[in-house]
C-alpha cells in the first residue's frame, strides 16, 4: 500500500458550492452512460461531461411531488456543507420538469467489501485500521459540520480505484443537521446496521453513526454481521437487546486493542460510545506497525456480498409494497411534538390505528423487510396489555392473514406483525 503517493493525489480533491440549475439540464452538459447503481431514491449513472470527456456520477431523483423535490434539494444543500476527500463531492445539479439529477465526482473503485474479497487484494488488520481512519476521519468532519449520516453500512463505503486503499463515504440520502431543539427520529435503515434507537424511534444523535461504524468495523475484521439474524424480526430483536459477541474462532487473530475499540462503539447507551474524535485518538487506530500483519479470511465476507446483493433484488421490493400498501390503510402519521420524521422515501409510513397507547401516548414503529418477500413491523414502547388491542384494532381487520409476534428479552418490549405472502393463518 502506497499511502504517500495516494496522499498527495488525493490531497487535491474538487469541490464547489452547487445551486441547483433550472435553466440547463443534465443532458445538455452530460452524456448518460452506464447504470452505477440503484436505491431508495433513484437510480445512478455514470456520466461523461460534454466539454471535459470527464466522468461523473449522476443521481437522478424523480421529483414529481413536493415531499420529493425537498427531499432532493435537501440532499443537495447537505453536500454543499460537505467539503472533505474523504466524502463524495456533489459538483453539480439540475431541475428539471419531473426529475433532479445531483452530478457528483465519480468514485470509481465500487465497494470497498466487494475489492477486499477479490482473490489479490490485501486483507489484513493494518490494512482494516487505514480504512477505519479514513471512515473516521470523514465522519469526524461530518460531525463538526453539526450534521449525521446515519446510513452507515458497507455499501457506503467505496474505494476511490480498484486496488485502491482509498475509500470515500457516499450517499448522504438521510442525513440531517442536528438541532439540540428539534430532535430527528427516523423511519428509514438497515436492520442489521441500524442503532437501537433508531429501531426504538428514538431521537438519532451523532453516537448513532459511531455505533454503525462499530458494526462495520466487525464485519471488516470478521466477516460477520453481528446482529444479523435468521428474520429481520430477529435482527432488530439482536440491536434492541444489544446481543453481540466477538466469536472465538473468527476473532482469534484479532488484537485486543480492536476489540476493545469495537466494544467501545458498539454499546446500547449511545451516551457511552465513542464519539468520533474520540474514535480516532484510539489507540488501535494510532497504531502504525505492520507487525500483525497475517492475511484475514475472506470467506464469510463473500457470503455476506452475496447475501446483499441476494436482499437487493425483486423480493425487497415486493415486501416493501406489502407493507405500504398495509400501511396506507391506516390513518395518516401523527407527527409527535418537536419531532420531525425524515420523508421522501417509497418507505412504508403511517401509524396504526391507536395512538393512545398507555404510558407512551404512542407507538414507535419500525418497518422491516423480510427476506422471504414478506413484512414486518416493530413496534417499540408497548407493553403487553396492547397486544390485544393491537391485533384486534391494527392486524384483525386490515390484514388478514397477518401474524403477530411479540419479541421479549429486552427493556423495550418489540411487537412485531409479520404478514406472509398471504397463505399464513392468524
Ligand atoms: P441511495 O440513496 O439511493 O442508496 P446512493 O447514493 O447510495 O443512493 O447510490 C446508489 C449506488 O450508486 C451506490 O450504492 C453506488 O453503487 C453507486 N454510486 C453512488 N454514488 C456514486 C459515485 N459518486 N460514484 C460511483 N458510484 C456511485
Ligand atoms: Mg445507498
Amino acid at each position: 500500500m502506497s499511502q504517500g503517493e495516494g496522499g498527495r493525489r488525493e490531497g487535491a480533491f474538487e469541490h464547489r458550492h452547487v445551486t441547483v440549475s433550472t435553466e440547463q439540464t443534465a443532458s445538455d452538459l452530460y452524456t448518460q452512460l452506464e447504470k452505477l447503481g440503484a436505491g431508495k431514491f433513484g437510480v445512478v449513472y455514470k456520466l461523461q461531461e460534454k466539454a471535459t470527456g470527464k466522468i461523473r456520477a449522476g443521481k437522478y431523483f424523480q421529483t414529481r411531488t413536493a415531499k420529493e423535490q425537498e427531499a432532493a434539494y435537501r440532499e443537495v444543500q447537505l453536500m454543499n456543507l460537505l467539503h472533505h476527500p474523504r466524502l463524495v463531492q456533489c459538483l453539480a445539479a439540475f431541475q428539471s420538469r419531473e426529475e433532479l439529477v445531483m452530478v457528483m465526482e465519480y468514485v470509481a473503485g465500487g465497494q470497498l467489501f466487494e475489492r477486499i474479497v477479490d482473490d489479490d487484494f490485501e486483507h489484513t488488520e493494518p490494512t482494516s485500521v487505514v480504512y477505519m481512519r479514513q471512515i473516521l476521519e470523514g465522519i469526524c468532519y461530518v460531525h463538526q459540520q453539526s450534521i449525521v449520516h446515519p446510513d452507515l453500512k458497507p455499501e457506503n463505503i467505496v474505494c476511490v480505484s480498484r486496488g485502491s486503499h482509498w475509500v470515500k463515504i457516499i450517499d448522504f440520502g438521510l442525513a440531517q443537521r442536528l438541532d439540540p431543539h428539534a430532535p430527528v427520529k427516523l423511519l428509514h435503515g438497515t436492520p442489521e446496521f441500524m442503532a437501537p434507537e433508531v429501531i426504538a424511534f428514538e431521537p438519532v444523535g451523532f453516537t448513532t453513526d459511531m455505533w454503525s461504524i462499530g458494526v462495520i468495523c466487525y464485519m471488516l475484521l470478521s466477516g460477520d454481521s453481528p446482529f444479523q439474524g435468521d428474520s429481520d424480526m430477529e435482527t432488530l430483536h439482536n440491536v434492541t437487546a444489544a446481543q453481540w459477541d466477538f466469536d472465538e474462532e473468527t476473532f482469534s487473530e484479532i488484537s485486543e486493542e480492536a476489540k476493545d475499540f469495537i466494544s467501545q462503539l458498539l454499546q446500547k447507551d449511545s451516551r457511552r460510545r465513542l464519539p468520533s474524535e474520540a474514535a480516532l485518538a484510539h489507540p488501535w487506530l494510532q497504531r502504525t506497525e505492520q507487525s500483525s500483519a497475517k492475511p484475514l479470511p475472506k470467506e464469510r465476507m463473500r457470503r455476506f456480498l452475496a447475501r446483499q446483493k441476494w436482499q437487493k433484488t425483486g423480493n425487497a421490493v415486493l415486501a416493501l409494497r406489502r407493507l405500504s400498501g398495509l400501511a396506507h390503510k391506516q390513518q395518516a402519521p401523527v407527527p409527535s411534538p418537536g419531532t420531525q420524521e425524515q420523508g421522501g422515501h417509497p418507505q412504508p409510513e403511517g401509524t396504526w390505528p391507536w395512538t393512545d397507547t398507555p404510558g407512551q401516548g404512542r407507538a414507535r414503529r419500525h418497518g422491516a423487510r423480510e427476506e422471504n418477500g414478506s413484512c414486518s413491523l416493530a413496534l417499540a414502547g408497548l407493553s403487553l396489555e396492547d397486544k390485544g388491542r393491537a391485533v384486534g384494532s391494527a392486524l384483525g381487520e386490515t390484514a388478514p392473514g397477518a401474524r403477530l409476534t411479540v419479541l421479549r428479552g429486552s427493556k423495550t418490549q418489540a411487537l412485531g406483525a409479520e404478514q406472509g405472502p398471504g397463505t399464513e393463518q392468524p
